[in-house]
Parts: C-alpha cells; sequence; structure tokens
C-alpha cells in the first residue's frame, strides 16, 4: 500500500483562513454523506509549489452534483450543474467559486468465481489529467485531512522541475496537451522530460496539430496570452515548430520577435499604472503574431484559429486602423502638431491597437506622446453638455455635435480649461457657425 504524506501542515501555512474553512466544511460533509472529497489539479500542485491558487477544484467518490447542492445549503450559495458531465459548480455568497467532479465508483465484475473488485475511482479520475503535476489530489474528510495521494510521482516531479505525461499516448489523445505543456514550463520554470519531449516531437511529426480544430489552438493560445510572459510560451513554440504546424504564416521571424518583445513591455507598462479600459492580451499579442502578412493572406490565419465573423471583422478593422494611424503619426511633430491632432488619431483606436502603435513607433516622442495619451489624455471630458448649449440659447440641432467636438479640442489643446471658457467659447463658435452657414443659404 502506498504511504501518504500528510501535508496538512504545509496547507494551514499556505492558505488563508476562508479557504480552509472551505476545505473543512467540505470534507465533513463529505464523511456525513458516506462519501470520499478530494482537493485536485492546480489548487494542490500550487500547495506544494508555494504559489497562491484560489481556483478550488474538488473531486467527490459520490455524486458530485448531489455533493454541490448539500454544500451550497449548507455555507450559503447556488449551484450550477451539468448534469451530462456530473459536474457542477458551486458560486458561495461572498464570490467564492468551487468546481466539482464526480468520481464514480466502478466495479469491475471478472466472470466465474473471482470476487468483484472496486476500483479506487479517484486515480481513474487523476488517470485522466494532462500532467504528473496536475494529477495531485488531497484528502479532506476528516481523519484523512491532508494526506497526499499521489500515484504517478507528481511530488518528485514538482521537486526535478519537470513537466511529464502520464502515459506515452497523452498526445495522441489529445494534442493540445503539447501547448498546456509549454504554457506550465515556461509559468513554473519547469523543464519538459526527455521522454515527454520525445512523444511531443513524435506527435508533431504525425502532423496531429493539423486535425486539431482552430477553437482548440485558439482557446489554448489565449491561455497562453494570459500568461504573465506570453512571449516566452511563443519563441518555445517556434523553437519546436508549433508555429508553422498552427499555419506556416504564422512562424516568428525577426521582426515579430522584435515586435512581440515590445508588445510585453507596453502591456506590462501598461498594467502596472492600471489603467482603463483592460487589455485583452490575445487582441494584443494577435498584432505581433500577425505583424507583416499581408491583407490578402490574413483570412487564411483567422480561418485557421477560427476566428468568427465578429472577430474577424474587428481584427482586420484594427489592423488598418493602425496602418492609417502609423502614416498620419509620422506626419505628427511634437511642439508643431496639436495635442488634438493626436488625440484624434487615437481617440477612435481600442485599446490594444494604441498599445501596438506605441510599440511600433521608434521615435521617442511619438511613444511617450502615446503614454500621455493613455494615461490622462483619454479620460479628457468637457465640463459642458447639450443642455448647457441650450440654456445659453443656442439652437438645438446637428451644430451641437460640432461645437461639443471644437469645445474638446479646444480644451485638449489648453485654449478652454474651465466651464466659463467652454461656455464663452461654445456662444462665441455659435455666432460663428450660424453666420458662416447663412451665407452659405443666401449664395
Ligand atoms: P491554471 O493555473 O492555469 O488554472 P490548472 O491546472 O488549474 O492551471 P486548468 O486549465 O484550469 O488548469 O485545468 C484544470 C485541471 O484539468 C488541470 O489541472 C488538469 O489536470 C485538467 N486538464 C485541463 N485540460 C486538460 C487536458 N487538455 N487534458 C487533460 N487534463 C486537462
Amino acid at each position: 500500500h502506498r504511504r501518504e504524506r500528510n501535508i496538512a501542515a504545509q496547507v494551514k501555512n499556505r492558505l488563508p483562513q476562508r479557504m480552509l474553512d472551505l476545505l473543512k466544511e467540505a470534507g465533513e460533509l463529505g464523511a456525513e454523506i458516506g462519501w470520499e472529497v478530494y482537493a485536485v489539479g492546480g489548487f494542490v500542485r500550487d500547495i506544494l509549489l508555494g504559489r497562491p491558487n484560489l481556483d478550488l477544484d474538488l473531486v467527490v467518490e459520490g455524486d458530485g452534483i448531489t455533493f454541490a447542492k448539500r454544500f451550497a445549503a449548507k455555507l450559503g450559495g447556488r449551484v450550477k450543474a451539468h448534469s451530462k458531465f456530473k459536474t457542477a459548480v458551486v458560486i458561495l455568497d461572498d464570490g467564492q467559486r468551487v468546481d466539482v467532479a464526480t468520481a464514480r465508483l466502478e466495479y469491475y465484475e471478472y466472470p466465474a468465481a473471482l470476487p468483484t473488485v472496486e476500483l479506487s475511482s479517484i486515480k481513474m479520475d487523476l488517470y485522466r489529467r494532462d500532467f504528473t503535476v496536475n494529477a495531485l489530489a488531497l484528502r479532506i474528510n476528516p481523519g484523512r485531512y491532508g494526506q497526499l495521494v499521489d500515484f504517478f510521482g507528481a511530488e518528485r516531479d514538482i521537486r526535478n522541475r519537470t513537466i511529464r505525461v502520464l502515459h506515452s499516448l497523452s498526445f495522441v489523445e489529445d494534442p493540445t496537451r503539447i501547448l498546456r505543456a509549454i504554457r506550465f514550463e515556461r509559468r513554473f520554470d519547469f523543464q519538459i522530460g526527455g521522454q515527454t519531449m520525445r512523444l511531443i516531437k513524435n506527435a508533431l511529426g504525425l502532423k496531429l496539430f493539423s486535425k486539431l480544430s482552430g477553437t482548440r489552438v485558439m482557446h489554448e493560445l489565449q491561455s497562453i496570452m494570459n500568461e504573465g510572459d506570453p512571449l516566452a510560451c511563443l519563441l518555445r513554440m517556434q523553437e519546436l515548430g508549433i508555429m508553422e504546424a498552427i499555419h506556416p504564416l504564422l512562424s516568428l521571424d525577426r521582426e515579430r520577435i522584435q515586435i512581440l518583445t515590445e508588445l510585453v513591455k507596453v502591456h506590462n507598462w501598461y498594467k502596472l499604472l492600471y489603467l482603463d479600459p483592460a487589455v485583452v492580451p490575445w487582441k494584443l499579442y494577435i498584432l505581433g503574431m500577425t505583424a507583416g502578412i499581408k491583407r490578402d493572406e490574413i483570412g487564411q490565419v483567422t480561418g485557421r484559429l477560427h476566428f468568427t465573423q465578429k472577430e474577424e471583422r474587428d481584427f482586420l478593422h484594427l489592423r488598418d486602423m493602425i496602418g492609417e494611424a502609423l502614416m498620419k503619426l509620422m506626419g505628427w511633430k511634437e511642439g508643431h502638431s496639436r495635442l488634438s491632432r493626436l488625440y484624434k488619431i487615437l481617440h477612435p483606436i481600442p485599446v490594444e491597437g494604441i498599445l501596438f502603435l506605441m510599440a511600433r513607433s521608434r521615435k521617442e516622442y511619438i511613444r511617450r506622446n502615446i503614454s500621455q495619451y493613455l494615461a490622462r489624455l483619454q479620460y479628457v471630458d468637457i465640463e459642458v453638455n447639450g443642455k448647457d448649449l441650450k440654456n445659453i440659447g443656442i439652437e438645438p440641432g446637428p451644430i451641437y455635435t460640432t461645437i461639443l467636438d471644437r469645445l474638446m479640442t479646444a480644451k485638449i489643446d489648453g485654449r478652454a480649461e474651465t466651464r466659463h471658457d467652454q461656455l464663452n467659447l461654445a456662444k462665441k463658435l455659435n455666432k460663428e457657425l450660424s453666420a458662416s452657414l447663412e451665407s452659405e443659404n443666401g449664395d
């Protein structure tokens, strides 16, 4: 019988009290119903690694949905059940989510006189997972609380900082695991194990990637873009020939690597400032990954990655806007050009596009001014609105848009900072615009 190490002390040291309470409650509920309950996957891995992870995944040797309902009733919360997969999500009243899965007890009936054996169902559940480091379980029922269930040598692999699959058909079963291997390897600064690396190369040799749906590739790519260091993963993918395997146009040349390097820098800068709106990482990095691809070829990539129609339309539009803005920015000279001109160039562009422009600009003063735009200019608002224009006697009509636009321009250029200045300017503009309209009509 395997010896199970007890890590209750580490669990206690590395998790907040609220999480410890949840584990205890879940274990006690399991004991009450008579089912064994485990915390599993990344949650357990990250306890051993000493990395905070509050995504709690439970596996119940029993019925996960029933367990989830009773857990929610006990602690206060609601349940979203997926009966097809026998899984459920509990959303507790404080917003904490707990995923619950079912490991069914399976009985193997042998013919003739041999007895029926009960296979440990947690072992079956863990065996379906991707890597040893993700195939750990932690007992939480009272009496066995804190015992680490490690069938596949995960602790040793964590100690040796190795990503290893559980069996040799793993990548054939699911080639997206290749991208997951790279993601975990780079995130934890681990190494993909020797045999696992041979299996990856074998899977690539069998062209398993070409059979993979665009939706699944894109999903994994998005997870990669959400990592702290997406470029490290992309470079590893390039090194292994995975970019080409996804689509030949996606191969990373020096130019793209240089752009992606700059993108990571501006993205980190933006994250540090906690600015709004939030950046969607894949929308940013896909611009770098596809830099230099011609307009009539880009459809091959969006098609391969199975963009939705809207995603494709938005992406093409963004690329066009960036191209146009790059031209206009070449003519923008600090000290000579107005700030409002920069505002007009950048304002229609989503933040991912603006960060891309910043990363692409070679002139230091352009980068500096774009950063000014993101940090301050984009939020500028004027102190008067349509109601104010009405109150000072301006006849409502399309002229309002023109006047409010000009007030904004004036404010950005420092010519009408206060409400008072803006109202005066509005009156003046109204006179000028009305006069010019009249003269037009009189012609
Ligand atoms: P993260 O820290 O990125 O959330 P995680 O390990 O929790 O890491 P998830 O993608 O949330 O990763 O997956 C949860 C668990 O499901 C993993 O720990 C892994 O055991 C299992 N899993 C996810 N995807 C696969 C897959 N493609 N093949 C096998 N097992 C998988």
